[in-house]
């Protein structure tokens, strides 16, 4: 399977810098109603998450469109392979998180763009968003457990924050860790 093109912070140890500001971008809203161009960066977003089997979920700015849109499964997240049908993701389109509640949980994260590593996170187990969906219906989704941490992961994305921005013990292969070494202790 081809897959397509991934903005990642690094990737076969180097850094990728324009990629990186790229995904550091605070993402654009969508106007409303929806023009053209918008709809189209929506549906780029939908097919590349459709075809891809390694993505609990996928925000725009991962594919280079920095722009506020967001896919993930809700259901099935041990299964590998693709989603198939429409009912088993979610698509969120200039998403807000308006309430988190519920005990901090922490739990360790990876994501497509910071290949190689997860983080400890801390994050509340439920959040209540407001968004639109793909046809620019207003919508109200209240989130839970391991679903409410893919949405705030993802949510992240849009407002330019990584999982290695976040405060927790960062985890990565032993064989890698001359690249990471000299990456993270440059950060302050
Ligand atoms: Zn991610």
């Amino acid at each position: 399977m081809t897959k397509k093109k991934l903005w990642t912070v690094w990737s076969d140890g180097k850094v990728n810098r324009e990629e990186a500001a790229l995904l550091r971008n605070k993402a654009a809203d969508i106007p409303v109603p929806f023009d053209p161009e918008s709809a189209k960066c929506i549906k780029a977003l939908m097919d590349n998450f459709l075809t891809r089997d390694d993505a609990l979920g996928l925000a725009a700015p991962q594919i280079g469109i920095s722009k506020k849109i967001v896919i993930f499964k809700n259901k099935n997240f041990e299964e590998k392979g693709r989603v198939k049908n429409a009912q088993d993701y979610d698509l969120l389109v200039n998403p807000r998180i308006t309430q988190k509640r519920g005990e901090e949980e922490v739990a360790s994260e990876g994501c497509l763009s910071c290949p190689d590593i997860s983080v400890e996170i801390s994050r509340p187990t439920e959040v209540k968003v407001k968004a639109l969906d793909q046809h620019g219906r207003k919508i109200n989704k209240r989130y839970t457990g391991f679903l409410a941490r893919i949405v705030q992961h993802e949510i992240d994305h849009l407002e330019g924050i990584l999982i290695i921005d976040h405060e927790g013990a960062l985890y990565f292969p032993k064989e890698k860790e001359e690249f990471f070494k000299k990456i993270f202790s440059k950060e302050p």
